[in-house]
């Protein structure tokens, strides 16, 4: 098998506009393989030579404009287009796939407590191939038109609201233009509660032993997604990008969930079956609050390439954190944060292997999840944070705005996100982005009070390291007449600490 380049990526990208891939699969074939049939339409800027991926069980027919594409061509997971004229072009690929018990592609689960038999697809980064032919790189967006064959008695879940035609067929309304990694599928004999929020339809949605847990929580879990949804949309500018929002809960996911438009899975570990902390569910609204963030950033604008993903988890990791802080009854995140996952930033960032937030390159998608660790997720998010504070906030949500205006339905790479925000400020974002994003280990912020003979006391904060910070600092008054001596916010004071120098802040 080949893994996709980034050069490979970039000249397929010059080459290609992707319009629209029709697919249709049949679930009805059997419990090791489905069928999918994908009609591809794109335009070749130029006479060239490019191919499309596809993992089949087999390979039974491919058609280009409607001529017979020489099968034994096909090799590895690659099918040559060879001597493609300039212009418009039609590719058919009709084959059978196989189903997978390791959660890539089209995962098949049977429930031992019932027999009934889910399916559901994750895809990210590249087992799209396992699903349906694509050019299967994240900014060859295009429109995405599903119809399913599904055994009777099922339900079919999709990226757009689904329709039943009848007789076991069904029908998604097409996407906008998105990444091939975030289509998504699940079929099977759902347990679903639904409603609506200003006019979006919501669904929750899992198997059908777990119904009675997921009843349980339905009203939690819809208001933790309306709070966010609200919020959300009280900080961005673009509306809700997709018709519909689902949720999910899949058995035996690998992850904890995906941001599939329109389709969030989760792992159906967060249907709780028995009694749980405050903690997990604060976790599970994290989760919830994470992934509709991906819905703007993430979804409706995209990573151009892997190098960036770093970026894309820390930002629905800020946005999840800050969100779930402003919204709805967790209001301590950030504490969670602070001790859960930024030490784990912390850790990971002094220890020999440590690496910079933002890669230099990342040259293949074989390569591309080896950096994904606390510095990718928790430094990230902690140094977007920094950002947040550095640049305050509405400038920030400004920037951010900007960016989405700019991109839509499109794709941005760091560069993109740094001048969208530099747009909205002042302040020299590029030098920051430098001294944060492209180095590496910690900063030390040191605070020293002295007390003058008059009673007078003076706080230095020592700067060991080179990277600007702007930090607030609380004076505090000890309320002697309180049994149990609270201290009581006096003044709160944000400054700014310039690279690299000790910084007196004042009486
Ligand atoms: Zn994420």
């Amino acid at each position: 098998m080949s893994v996709l380049t980034r050069d490979e990526a970039q000249t397929r990208a010059r080459l290609l506009d992707v319009h629209r891939y029709t697919i249709d699969l049949d679930l009805t074939a059997g419990d090791e393989i489905f069928v999918s049939r994908t009609v591809i339409r794109f335009t070749a800027r130029a006479d060239a030579d490019t191919f499309v991926e596809l993992k089949p069980a087999e390979l039974r027919k491919a058609l280009l404009d409607g001529h017979a594409l020489d099968l034994d061509t096909f090799e590895g997971n690659r099918l040559p287009l060879t001597g493609l004229a300039a212009g418009e072009h039609e590719l058919l690929v009709d084959a059978t796939m196989r189903y997978s018990r390791t959660g890539e592609g089209m995962h098949r689960f049977t429930d031992p407590t019932d027999g009934e038999t889910y399916l559901y697809t994750q895809l990210f980064m590249e087992d799209v191939q396992r699903v349906f032919a694509a050019f299967d790189q994240p900014d060859l967006k295009a429109v995405f038109d599903l119809t399913v064959k599904a055994p009777d008695g099922w339900s079919v879940l999709a990226n757009g609201i689904t329709e039943h035609l009848g007789d076991g067929r069904w029908k998604a309304a097409s996407t906008p233009l998105i990444s091939t990694y975030l289509v998504a599928v699940a079929a099977g004999p759902w347990h679903s509660v639904r409603t609506e929020h200003r006019g979006l339809p919501f669904g929750i949605h899992c198997r059908r032993s777990l119904a009675p847990y997921l009843d349980t929580d339905a009203d939690e879990l819809f208001e933790i997604t309306r709070q966010c949804y609200d919020r959300y949309h009280e900080k961005f500018a673009e509306p809700y990008p997709f018709d519909s929002y689902d949720q999910a809960f899949v058995p035996e996911f690998n992850a904890g969930a995906m941001e599939n438009p329109g389709l969030v899975t989760f792992r159906d570990e967060f249907v709780y079956r028995s009694a749980v902390t405050d903690t997990e569910r604060q976790t599970r609204a994290m989760v919830i609050a994470h992934e509709m963030a991906h819905m703007w950033f993430g979804d409706l604008v995209t990573l151009r390439w892997w190098d960036d993903i770093w970026l894309n988890e820390s930002f629905a990791e800020y946005m999840g954190y800050q969100t779930l802080t402003e919204a709805t009854r967790f209001t301590d995140t950030w504490t969670d944060f602070g001790v859960a996952r930024k030490a784990w930033g912390y850790d990971a960032d002094q220890r020999p292997s440590t690496h910079p937030v933002a890669p230099e390159a990342v040259e293949d998608t074989a390569s591309a999840l080896l950096n994904f660790d606390g510095i990718s997720y928790a430094k990230g998010a902690s140094a977007l944070r920094q950002l947040v504070a550095w640049l305050g906030e509405k400038d920030f949500l400004a920037g951010i705005n900007t960016h989405f205006a700019r991109h839509r339905f499109a794709n941005a790479t760091l560069a993109d996100f740094i001048d969208s925000l530099a747009s909205a400020t002042e302040r020299d974002v590029h030098a920051w982005a430098d001294a944060w994003l492209r180095t590496t280990g910690v900063d030390t912020l040191t605070p020293v009070v002295t007390a003058a003979d008059d009673g007078t006391r003076t706080l230095t904060v020592e700067h060991n390291g080179s990277r600007p910070h702007r930090i607030a600092v609380g004076l505090y008054d000890l309320d002697v007449a309180d049994e149990s001596r609270h201290l009581v916010l006096r003044e709160r004071l944000d400054l700014d600490i310039p690279q690299g120098e000790p910084h007196p802040l004042g009486k």
